[in-house]
């Protein structure tokens, strides 16, 4: 704590120095991984503040995550010592909010305007689109929300859209009709979507000089962290905020009468982390920031204080493969540190079970709980590593996501199979009635609802008499079908194992189709979750083969309940690679490094997907201080399938003397009926190599493969078209193995 502001540069480098005491209109500071450039805006602010250049009111300091936000807020604070009220530091979208709250009348709202999430937004959508008859021109809610969305990001309102839509083009005419009625709904709603609190702001600023003013003369200095994954519209608000006022419009200090300048600007970033291209993130602003900012300074930091060598070491090497980058010279002097450990599970339980053995290790040879974490590519990986973290009683917390159960596509099934389980569960069939959409509004429930309490019935049977309600026959219709699927399940249900119950019901709710349908990487997601869950289901049954929907119900409910255990010593922290960013714990461990999960699947289609994949991998990486645990499964059961994955090929970007390979878990290697392959790392590398040519594989039934680890099959289905082509083989040591093609150990004999 010092208010003397040469007393806060003392434990900076040089170009940190120079960095926190620069002055001028615009400085960009350009810099890898835990070279200290949030450090540097954090004192930098500091510095303002001490020196007395600027009140905490003057300052808007943008943060990526709101976590970020609050942890820069107490850093000011126990470096200036004092409180820092009245500083903005916020995330783009809580600086607009906060923003549009103040002027929503300039925009025709109420200021007490609701926020639309992806949901609502989803289902307003829908509506639309059937009016406009796009059933016919196939394009689905989730098509039309990425495409709205890109505009917005793009500052393109429906007007814009609609004048550049190619008229002879069906599907483009319905979408800037749609996106029209969307925009003139919103309004009429009183409502903002997500992307709306940015562009809303810009468009705000643009048509507005004098607010555009008030806000230049109250923000005199502006801050952005994490500036590579900001997209158009948060470039343009930035510009806004920081570009030169028209002379008619010019400003002037209430106390000297001075005309007062531009707002100055600091950002930091790093192009070998932007993570955030699949939702308009452009490295260009950092690229292009000395062409639109004149006279910038710009200041590249090189010694990372984060990382033991041989972690740095290891992300140098797997980021360098990156064509197109300005090569780094980052050092540490930190020592070489411990050797990155490499685990290879047989499945994701033997993985699971490993991670939490050494969180248990760690956290009795004294590492607490808070600073370790897991990190992975999707939330899908989560489930094992729950579901043993909550068998082993460690607290964990899933940051910036919801819990498993928690999540609503679980909480969806788990209602359906709820109803499905016991009829007069009112709430859950209230809650599935209209999911996925199928039009039938809360008007309609409430009819229902109203139905069945005159006629003291539970809700689900009211359905099945809704021809006595009046409603109208599409609805009618819709509602009669809904209640006779209820029926088909339970009868199902009656015969079948929860696991196939739920696995028919994803399918024949529509559910499944509905998210299928979607662009919305959260909905992608939503899938995996689902298909975790029917994994887990099928696991579960696998155990107790008696078990019944209930059953497993009320187990769920009360593992549920058993998440609330906390511990002084803090959480476990469980994050996707995105939530990471800008984070540093004491031990990270890095799992699902395979083929198909990191890089992921979906970006071996998109052009520079591979590159943003390895930007992931280098981010989730750098997280680690000490200790760095990477590990992968050789399978994984997701849809009731298991199917065999390789080790990720970002393994082999890193040197072998930085690694060692570390044993697999005996425990684990009981419970499960399947055979440990005798693959060792080494030998899994090669197989990556082997199988890198799979690419143009197409297998037909009756084909023999030799497969790495199973030995000779002969293909008995397949399904889809390459590059997604599925085959199931039967092989002759025994399993019958889906396998997807283009990345199976295998060859065509
Ligand atoms: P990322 O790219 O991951 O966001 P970053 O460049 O923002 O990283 P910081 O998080 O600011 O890096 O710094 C990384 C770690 O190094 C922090 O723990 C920080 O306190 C420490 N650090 C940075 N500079 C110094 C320094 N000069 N002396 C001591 N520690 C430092
Ligand atoms: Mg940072």
């Amino acid at each position: 704590q010092d208010n003397n502001p040469d007393a806060l540069v003392a434990n900076l480098n040089p170009q940190q120095r120079q960095a926190v005491e620069y002055r001028g209109k615009a400085l960009l500071i350009v810099a890898g991984a835990g070279s200290g450039k949030t450090r540097v805006l954090t004192h930098r602010i500091a510095h303002f503040l001490a020196a007395k250049e600027l009140w905490p009111s003057q300052i808007l300091a943008i943060t990526f995550t709101n976590k970020a936000a609050s942890e820069m807020r107490d850093r000011v604070e126990s470096l200036i010592g004092a409180s820092s009220e009245g500083m903005w530091i916020k995330t783009f979208h809580s600086a607009c909010l906060q923003i549009l709250r103040r002027e929503a009348d300039r925009l025709g709202y109420d200021s007490n305007f609701t926020v639309y999430d992806t949901s609502d937004s989803r289902a307003l959508l829908k509506r639309l689109l059937r009016e406009a008859g796009a059933e016919d021109a196939d394009i689905k809610p989730q098509q039309a929300a990425a495409i709205i969305s890109n505009a917005k990001n793009e500052l393109k309102d429906a007007e814009d859209f609609a004048r550049n839509a190619d008229r002879s083009n069906p599907k483009e005419r319905i979408v800037a009709e749609v996106f029209q009625g969307y925009e003139r709904e919103l309004k009429r709603n009183n409502a903002f979507d997500f992307d709306d609190l940015i562009s809303e702001t810009v468009h705000l600023l643009r048509a507005h000089p004098e607010v555009r003013g008030r806000y230049q003369k109250r923000f005199r200095h502006i801050l952005v962290d994490e500036y590579q994954d900001t997209n158009h519209a948060q470039y343009a608000l930035i510009r806004e905020l920081t570009r030169p006022m028209p002379d008619e419009y010019a400003i002037f200090d209430d106390r000297t009468g001075e005309q007062i300048p531009p707002a100055e600007l600091t950002v930091v970033g790093d192009s070998d982390q932007s993570i955030y291209a699949f939702r308009g993130a452009d490295i260009r602003n950092i690229t292009e920031f000395e062409r639109d900012f004149p006279g910038a300074q710009t200041i590249l930091l090189e010694q990372n204080y984060r990382s033991t060598q041989n972690i740095l070491s290891g992300a140098n090497a797997v980021i360098s493969q990156n064509p197109y980058r300005k090569a780094k010279n980052l050092w540490t002097d930190a020592g070489s540190g411990e050797l990155i450990s490499v685990f290879t599970g047989y499945d994701e339980r033997n993985e699971a079970a490993y991670v939490v053995d050494q969180i248990k290790q760690l956290h009795t040879q004294g590492t607490n709980y808070r600073d370790m974490a897991v990190l992975y590519r999707t939330n899908a990986l989560t489930p094992s590593l729950e579901a043993e973290l909550k068998t082993q009683r460690i607290p964990y917390a899933v940051i910036g996501g919801l819990k498993f159960f928690e999540r609503k596509e679980i909480k969806d099934a788990l209602a359906y199979l709820s109803i499905i389980s016991n009829a007069r569960n009112d709430e859950a069939a209230r809650r599935v009635l209209n999911i996925p959409a199928r039009g039938v509004g809360e008007k309609t429930e409430l009819k229902i609802a109203q139905f069945a309490r005159e006629n003291d019935l539970p809700f689900r049977m009211a359905l099945a008499r809704v021809g006595e309600l009046g409603l109208g026959p599409k609805l009618t219709a819709t509602i009669e079908e809904f209640a006779q699927m209820l029926s088909e399940l339970e009868a199902l249900s009656a015969a079948e194992g929860p696991a196939e119950v739920l696995k028919l019901l994803l399918t024949r709710s529509g559910y499944r189709a509905s998210l299928e349908g979607s662009r919305d990487p959260q909905d992608e997601a939503r899938i995996e979750n689902l298909d975790a869950l029917l994994g887990q289901l099928y696991q579960w049954q696998a155990v107790n083969p008696e078990g019944t929907l209930s059953d497993y119900l009320a187990e769920v409910t009360l593992a549920a309940a058993a998440d609330e255990i906390e511990d002084e010593s803090g959480t476990i922290s469980l994050m996707t690679l995105h939530t990471a960013k800008g984070l540093e714990y004491h031990t990270v461990f890095l799992i699902g490094l395979e083929q198909g999960t990191l890089p992921h699947i979906r970006s071996f289609d998109e052009p520079g997907g591979l590159q943003e994949e390895r930007r992931l991998m280098y981010v989730g990486m750098t997280r680690a201080k000490q200790k760095l645990y990477i590990t992968n499964a050789l399978q994984r059961t997701l849809f009731g399938n298991t199917s065999s994955f390789v080790p990720s090929s970002f393994l082999n970007d890193i040197p072998q003397e930085l690694c060692e390979q570390v044993g697999q878990e005996r425990r684990a290697l009981r419970e499960s009926n399947y055979q440990a392959p005798r693959t060792s790392w080494q030998g899994a590398l090669n197989t990556v190599a082997a199988v890198r040519d799979n690419k143009d594989l197409t297998l037909e039934v009756g084909d023999r493969v030799q497969h790495d680890t199973f030995g000779t099959g002969k293909v008995i289905a397949v399904s889809g078209t390459p590059p997604k082509q599925t085959a199931e083989v039967r092989f002759e040591s025994g399993p019958t193995k889906r396998l997807l093609v283009k990345m199976a150990p295998i060859v065509k004999l």
